[in-house]
């Protein structure tokens, strides 16, 4: 028997072709790298993974291509049991992020959206309705944010990375709006009007986006934890868990999906986020994005 779904992600799914090299290509090079793989990446599939991992039975709906990547992109979703029913195949070919990375860890990204930018408000429209959470992130059109939202019928998480335009009704909309503390100052002078970016601390950041009228926040610090604001309560600071870092790629997105998966099962917004760091801690132990995400929940 289908279980009810709890957390609905709208949003992105990439293959990440990463090579690794001694040092990076400067303009008009060609280096010869070591390796390369493929791995399944997007801040969407990143999330509906983490989603279900952490519990919630999740589906995902987004856009691939008809190409051999779409297998990579969404290869970890469909064995955790990630409902995909509503992934469009489109004649754009599945998104890529090809990053070169040399000896010192550094690196290059080139992210090509492909049929990421085809999850349209008329794509997101046509897809129906929305069950349970709905969690969304900015690398998909403003138009199916805006669709995805309209369609909601229970809470809105907006992981609004990276950031885009939106209309301040939409942003306000979000309960609980989670990003970094520089996607915070951003979205705060979005929503003051204004051309210059806050470098005040991040508990002033959290209080003026709260003034704005959002119903809940959650400003991650790495790791130094995360701030949570909740309209009527003071904001709360969380500490990480100590623990030692070798690979913080998909931290943010471990964490904004396990704290859908646990809003969604009736925790408050702060127990979720302590739950969520907990799990987030466990990704940044291991290398990868969604390989490092934990198939067990037995250590947590
Ligand atoms: P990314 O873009 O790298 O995925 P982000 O900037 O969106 O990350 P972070 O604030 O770096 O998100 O991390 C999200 C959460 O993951 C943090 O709030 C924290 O709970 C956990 N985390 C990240 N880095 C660490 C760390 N070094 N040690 C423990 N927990 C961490």
């Amino acid at each position: 028997m289908q279980q009810d779904i709890q957390v609905t992600i709208v949003g992105s799914s990439n293959v990440d072709i990463t090579a690794l090299m001694a040092r990076l290509p400067g303009p008009g090079e060609t280096v010869l790298a070591d390796s390369y793989q493929l791995s399944p990446g997007g801040k969407g599939a990143n999330q509906a993974l983490a989603a279900q991992l952490a519990g919630a039975a999740t589906e995902f709906i987004g856009a691939v291509g008809q190409d051999s990547h779409s297998e990579v992109a969404l290869g970890q979703l469909d064995e955790e049991g990630v409902k995909l029913d509503r992934v469009a195949r489109t004649i754009e070919p599945t998104g890529v992020a090809i990053i070169q990375v040399d000896s010192g860890a550094e690196n290059s990204i080139a992210v090509v959206s492909g049929a990421n930018s085809t999850v349209t408000g008329e794509a997101v429209k046509a897809a129906g309705a929305i069950e349970g959470i709905l969690v969304l992130q900015g690398e998909i059109p403003a138009s199916g944010i805006k669709a995805a939202m309209d369609a909601a019928t229970d809470r809105i998480v907006l992981n609004l990375a990276p950031v885009i335009e939106l209309e301040r009704d939409y942003l306000l909309k979000a309960n609980p709006l989670v990003v970094n503390e520089h996607e915070a100052a951003l979205i705060l002078a979005q929503l003051d009007g204004s051309e210059s970016i806050s470098t005040e601390a991040e508990p002033v950041i959290a209080q003026k986006l709260m003034d704005h009228g959002l119903a809940s926040l959650v400003i991650t610090l790495g790791a130094n934890g995360c701030l949570v604001a909740e309209q009527g309560s003071e904001i709360q600071q969380l500490p990480a868990v100590k623990v030692k870092a070798v690979d913080t790629t998909g931290a943010g997105d471990a964490f904004t999906g396990a704290v859908a998966a646990r809003l969604a099962q009736g925790e408050d917004l702060a127990e979720a986020a302590v739950f969520a760091g907990r799990f987030a801690a466990l990704t940044v132990q291991a290398h990868g994005a969604q390989a490092s995400y934990p198939r067990s929940l037995e250590n947590l």
